[in-house]
């Protein structure tokens, strides 16, 4: 399928520089609240956004299929979202066209340019969908292998049901939250191995999770289920994922129905949704998987995507220390498998649920998707340019994680996802 707005060699009359995740090929979704206190859908191109309900209010998306226009200066996407998968389509094309240097329409008219865009610095960025449900899997097989040995044995480090089954859990979408969000150390039970009893206090072992989650964009019907083929339809787009964890609190509660107040305390996503088309230029071929998969998870063509993912730790007042340089193309489970499994047992999505890839490890110790991995279990400090060491992450430690997709001619970015660490309360 090609998309016209993927054109490698479109330009936009918006200045975008070398580096910058936002050219015109991206246009990506978000909500921002402007100056005056509006909040408004956004799209974004270099470093301006592009105010969607100011551009559709001088007719420029008339007759794209969309019924009520006003979807655009809702508080979140959901009903933008909800128009469906040729309205994402039609949108995109649109704002590529209008935007396309060599088009006058806006670019000359100085009186709708000033009410379409505003630059980034004046705007700020909210949580771009109302998440009803969120579910976290644990695809990456280096992250679950790495856990194995860690905590288990390591000569037989994946469960028997690893490669037969994307295993996941239901989480909770109250505390998900957008870049920007600080979030306080969590307290909660936890046990050291030579004590007898649990005690009570802020988590010792504190710790990211560097994933992709990825939104639905299609309602399914209770009972029905979505085929690996048919899958990606029902995916609006991706966002970078910063899964908080509280390992200690998580070693002593997960027995025997898995993680609960460990990983529910907040979690952080970054808030331009990249569609799934602006990601068609960087599929790739995922692992080989063996044993064969069931027939229900059997799929074909590229449903990978390589995008480089990397994880910062930044101390107060300090510098940015690059910690892991992992990839999404790692995942062993692909999106597809993902949710024609969710939903191979009737289990309904809704428009906005959120899907979490699990902790994205690569093969390499520097590709490591977390502290627990990264330090292993505490016994390999990672050392900061500071000439501190962190096990786990600090109080007042910034977490910050990037991704972008990156071939010859194109660079297609997610921005930032940035979380700084406060004492617990
Ligand atoms: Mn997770």
């Amino acid at each position: 399928m090609m998309i016209k707005a993927n054109n490698p060699d479109l330009e936009s009359w918006i200045e975008v520089q070398n580096g910058n995740d936002f050219p015109i090929q991206n246009i990506p979704f978000g909500v921002v609240e402007l100056k005056n206190g509006k909040t408004r859908c956004a799209s974004r191109i270099g470093n301006y956004v592009i105010d969607l309900y100011a551009i559709s209010s001088y007719g420029y998306f008339d007759n794209l299929g969309i019924d009520d226009l006003r979807v655009f200066k809702e508080p979140t996407l959901n009903n933008f979202i909800a128009q469906g998968q040729p309205a994402w389509r039609a949108i995109r094309e649109r704002i590529s066209y209008l935007f396309s240097k060599e088009n006058p329409l806006i670019r000359d008219n100085i009186e709708e340019k000033s009410k379409i865009l505003h630059h980034i610095l004046d705007v700020k960025m909210m949580m771009p969908v109302a998440v009803g449900d969120y579910t976290d899997f644990y695809s990456s097989i280096e992250h679950a292998t790495n856990v194995g040995k860690m905590f288990r044995d390591p000569e037989n480090a994946l469960l028997p049901n690893w490669k037969h089954i994307p295993v996941g859990y239901h989480g909770r979408s109250s505390s998900i939250v957008v870049s920007g969000t600080s979030i306080h150390r969590p307290k909660g039970q936890t046990k050291a191995d030579d004590e007898l009893s649990p005690a009570f206090g802020p988590s010792k072992l504190f710790d990211f999770e560097l994933e992709m989650a990825f939104i639905a964009g299609k309602q399914s019907k209770l009972g029905d289920s979505i085929s690996v083929s048919d899958a990606e339809n029902h995916i609006f787009g991706l966002v970078l994922f910063n899964d908080l964890s509280a390992r200690d609190i998580q070693k002593w509660e997960y027995v025997p129905l898995g993680p609960f107040l460990s990983k529910n305390f907040g979690s952080v996503i970054s808030p331009w949704i990249v569609t799934l088309d602006a990601l068609e230029p960087f599929r790739v071929n995922g692992p080989i998987q063996d044993p064969k998969v069931l027939p229900y998870l059997e799929f074909e063509g590229k449903k990978n995507f390589d995008i480089n993912l990397e994880v910062f730790i930044q101390p107060e007042n300090g510098e940015k220390n690059s910690v892991c340089r992992s990839n999404f193309k790692y995942m062993y489970w692909n999106m597809a498998q993902q949710l024609a499994h969710h939903t191979i047992n009737g289990c309904n999505i809704n428009v906005g649920d959120m899907y979490g890839s699990g902790t994205i490890s690569g093969p390499t110790p520097d590709s490591f998707g977390s502290m627990m991995e990264l330090s292993w279990k505490g016994t390999r400090p990672v050392k900061l340019k500071d000439g501190t060491e962190r096990k786990f992450i600090q109080d007042n430690d910034t977490i910050i994680m990037t991704g972008f997709c990156r071939n010859n001619n194109l660079r297609i970015g997610f921005g930032e996802t940035i979380t700084k660490i406060l004492p617990a309360k």
